[in-house]
């Protein structure tokens, strides 16, 4: 199952990175759309030389930036709409050695992983909506219309029980909460509209946000991640999974 047009955000470095280098292997795809803040600075990405691959710049906490990137994309895929949104771009703020979180820390930790998630979502589903209407029936598939977010384990409530000791990072832990309950909340709501909605864990991963002690290389977390998606239906709409497609608890 390929989508026709995939949106990676924050694909200049890390996970996102990854995701595209194992999506240009799949012949079937013709356009992957990679964001980057600054496009200038994102040598790897546009070191990338397969021409379906658009670079186009995107700060998810902008709204104009927004804006400008969803018309942009809307150019690109044309009247076949949108397949697949991959929000990944993401944050991990430390507290340093204070393991309170502060006003801003907490602000700024669900800006960019919860509400730029939401509204860059939004933005997007009108193309995602007319993507999906390209096929009868109720079958969703990332080959006809999904979005994926990049969440965490940190964000599952059940599995929760070493609170901050193991891992002082609360407010990333709240921010990665939030958005699986969008992502249950949006499948429900686009019942009707055949939208796959389904939020992923990558694993422990070496990148600047897991560093370097990390249990994953990019490569094997991502080429599992693509791997699992291409594999998703209607069972597994609204629903956390691990990168290999094993559950996880909300
Ligand atoms: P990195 O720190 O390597 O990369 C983060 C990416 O997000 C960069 O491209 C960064 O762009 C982008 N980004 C950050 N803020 C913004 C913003 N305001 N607007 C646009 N882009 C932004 O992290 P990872 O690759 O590890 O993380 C990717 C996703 O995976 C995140 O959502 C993270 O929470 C999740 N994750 C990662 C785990 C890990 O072990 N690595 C574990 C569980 C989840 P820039 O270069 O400009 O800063």
């Amino acid at each position: 199952m390929s989508p026709g047009s995939v949106v990676v955000t924050g694909a200049n470095r890390g996970i996102g990175l990854g995701l595209v280098q194992q999506l240009v292997k799949d012949k079937n795809i013709r356009h992957i759309i990679a964001t980057a803040r600054d496009v200038e600075k994102a040598t790897e990405l546009k070191s990338i030389k397969d021409s379906r691959v658009h670079v186009l710049p995107l700060t998810v906490t902008c709204d104009k930036s927004l804006d400008t990137f969803v018309s942009k994309v809307g150019e690109i895929v044309g009247s076949d709409g949108l397949s697949l949104l991959i929000n990944n771009a993401g944050v991990l703020l430390s507290y340093g050695t204070n393991t309170e979180p502060n006003r801003a820390v907490i602000a700024e930790q669900l800006d960019v992983n919860t509400t730029s998630v939401v509204l860059l979502t939004q933005k997007l589903l009108p193309l995602l909506k007319n993507a999906a209407s390209k096929e009868s029936g109720d079958q969703l598939s990332v080959s006809r219309a999904a979005v994926i977010t990049i969440s965490s384990g940190l964000g599952s409530i059940t599995d929760n029980t070493s609170g901050s000791a193991q891992f002082p990072v609360l407010a990333y832990r709240m921010s990665k909460a939030a958005i699986n309950m969008f992502g249950r909340t949006l499948a429900v709501d686009l019942k009707d509209d055949n939208v796959l909605v389904v939020n992923f864990c990558p694993g422990w991963v070496q990148t600047n946000l897991g560093g370097k002690n990390a249990a994953l290389t990019v490569e094997q977390s991502t080429a599992e991640l693509i791997s699992s998606f291409n594999k998703l239906d209607n069972s597994h709409n609204g629903r956390f999974f691990m990168r290999n497609l094993k559950p996880y608890e909300f």
